[in-house]
C-alpha cells in the first residue's frame, strides 16, 4: 500500500523534534550536529533569535497579502538585495525551482523583445541540478530526473562540466544565454574554477548572450562571499537565488540586471506566495546578517579551520577519504567507500552530512557553527570513519 506521503525520498530513520544552532535532538533526546542545514537552507542555524523574532513579529502583524498591493517587507528585502549585488531588479518566489522558471522565462523574454525570438537556447553542464520543476529538470538533462516525464521543456543544450571550447562550438544564431552554478552542490561540490567564470562572462559579452547563475545553493554567504561569483570578480546578467536567502522559510529569488529584466513588464509573471511578508520579514533579518562584512570573515575563518581539520582527518582514514573540495563552507569529502556508508555511520555517532553525486559526501554546516562544533564535527566524522573501516 502506497504510505499516506508520496514515496519520492529514501528517509532515514531519524525524527527531530527541536533545533538550535547547529544542533537538532531527535525524538529520543539524541543531539545530532547538523553540518546539512537542511541541504543549505539553515544559513543561521537552527533557531537563531533574530530570525525567530523576525518571524513571530510579522507573524503577530500580518502573514500574508497579494502581489497585487505594495509589500514593504519585500521591498525592503528587494533594497537590501540590490544594494549588496550587481543586481537592479529582484522578484521573489518560493523554491530554487521557481526562480529556475523565471529565469529561463526572462532571457527568452529579452531576446522576444530585441526582435530576435529564434534566441531560446540555453546551454548548461552535466552534473548541474536546477530544480524538480518541468524547466528545472530539463535545464538539468540527467537521465536521473527526466526519465518517463517527457515531453520535456525544449531548448537546453547540455554540455560537459569545464569544456569551455565546447561552449564555444555550441554557441548559434539560437543561443540566449549560458546557466551554470558557480559551485555544483548536487553534483558533487564542484566549484567552476575562477578563470572559467571570467571566460565565461567574456563569452557571453563577445556574443552577446545572458550568463545565467544558479547560486541557489552556493549563495547567501555559504562561499565566504555573499555570492559565490564574487570570488570570479564577475557579474551575472541573472542570478537565481533560494536556499540560504529564507533561513528555513520558504524563500526564493531572481535578480537581475535591469537590462536582462527589460522584458518583465506587468502581467508577464507572477506568483501568490512570493515575497510575502512572512518570507521576507525572515529575508531581511538573514541578509543583515549574512551581507555584514564581519559576518562573512568569520565565515572564511571558520571555512580555514574546518578544512584544515578535514585535511587532517583524510589523511588518517586513506581507505575511506580521499580528498577535500569546495569553498568556504560548501564542503564535499570525495569518499574511497561508498558516500552513502559514511553518511550513514554520521547518523550512527550523531553527525548529520549530505550525499551528493561523485561518490562525495557534503558539510553545509550552518554559517553560524563555532569552533566547538568543528572539533566535535572532526571528532564525529572521525569516529564514523572509524567505523566504516571496521564494517
Ligand atoms: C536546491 C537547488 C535548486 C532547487 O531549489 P528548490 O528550492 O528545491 O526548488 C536549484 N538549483 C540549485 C543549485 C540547488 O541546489
Amino acid at each position: 500500500m502506497i504510505p499516506s506521503v508520496l514515496p519520492t525520498y529514501n528517509r532515514a530513520p531519524l525524527h527531530f523534534v527541536k533545533g538550535e544552532g547547529a544542533w537538532l535532538t531527535e525524538a529520543d533526546g539524541r543531539r545530532f550536529l547538523d553540518l546539512g542545514s537542511g541541504i543549505a537552507v539553515n544559513a543561521l542555524g537552527h533557531a537563531h533569535p533574530a530570525l525567530v523574532e523576525a518571524l513571530t513579529n510579522q507573524a503577530n502583524a500580518l502573514w500574508h497579502v497579494s502581489n497585487l498591493y505594495e509589500i514593504p517587507q519585500q521591498q525592503a528585502l528587494a533594497d537590501k538585495l540590490v544594494s549588496n549585488t550587481f543586481a537592479d531588479t529582484v522578484f521573489f518566489t518560493n523554491s530554487g525551482t521557481e526562480a529556475c522558471e523565471l529565469a529561463v522565462k526572462m532571457a527568452r523574454k529579452y531576446f522576444y523583445d530585441k526582435g530576435e525570438a529564434e534566441k531560446v537556447e540555453i546551454i548548461t553542464f552535466d552534473g548541474s541540478f536546477h530544480g524538480r520543476s518541468s524547466a528545472g529538470i530539463a535545464a538539468a538533462g540527467s537521465e536521473k530526473m527526466t526519465k518517463g516525464f517527457g515531453p520535456l521543456l525544449g531548448g537546453f543544450v547540455h554540455l560537459t562540466f569545464g569544456d569551455l571550447d565546447g561552449v564555444t562550438n555550441a554557441i548559434t544564431d539560437q543561443t540566449a544565454a549560458i546557466m551554470i552554478e558557480p559551485v555544483q552542490g548536487e553534483g558533487g561540490i564542484r566549484p567552476v574554477p575562477d578563470a572559467e567564470l571570467k571566460a565565461l562572462r567574456q563569452i557571453c559579452d563577445e556574443h552577446g548572450l545572458l550568463l545565467i547563475l544558479d547560486e541557489v545553493q552556493c549563495g547567501v554567504g555559504r562561499t565566504g562571499k555573499l555570492f559565490a561569483h564574487e570570488w570570479a570578480g564577475i557579474a551575472p546578467d541573472i542570478m537565481m537565488v533560494a536556499k540560504g536567502i529564507g533561513g528555513g522559510f520558504p524563500l526564493g529569488a531572481v535578480l537581475a540586471t535591469e537590462d536582462a529584466a527589460s522584458g518583465m513588464t506587468a502581467g508577464t509573471h507572477g506568483s501568490t506566495y512570493g515575497g510575502n511578508p512572512l518570507g521576507c520579514a525572515v529575508g531581511c533579518a538573514v541578509m543583515d546578517h549574512v551581507a555584514d562584512p564581519d559576518f562573512l570573515a568569520e565565515v572564511n575563518r571558520k571555512a580555514g579551520l574546518l578544512r584544515q581539520k578535514l585535511e587532517g582527518l583524510i589523511a588518517e582514514h586513506p581507505d575511506v577519504f580521499e580528498d577535500v573540495r569546495g569553498s568556504g563552507l560548501m564542503l564535499g569529502i570525495k569518499c574511497k567507500a561508498t558516500n552513502i556508508d559514511v553518511v550513514n555511520a554520521g547518523y550512527d555517532n550523531q553527525v548529520i552530512t549530505v550525499p551528493a553525486a561523485d561518490n562525495v559526501i557534503r558539510l553545509l554546516p550552518p554559517l553560524t557553527l563555532t569552533d566547538e562544533d568543528i572539533a566535535e564535527a572532526v571528532t564525529r566524522l572521525d569516529k564514523a570513519a572509524t567505523q566504516v573501516e571496521n564494517a
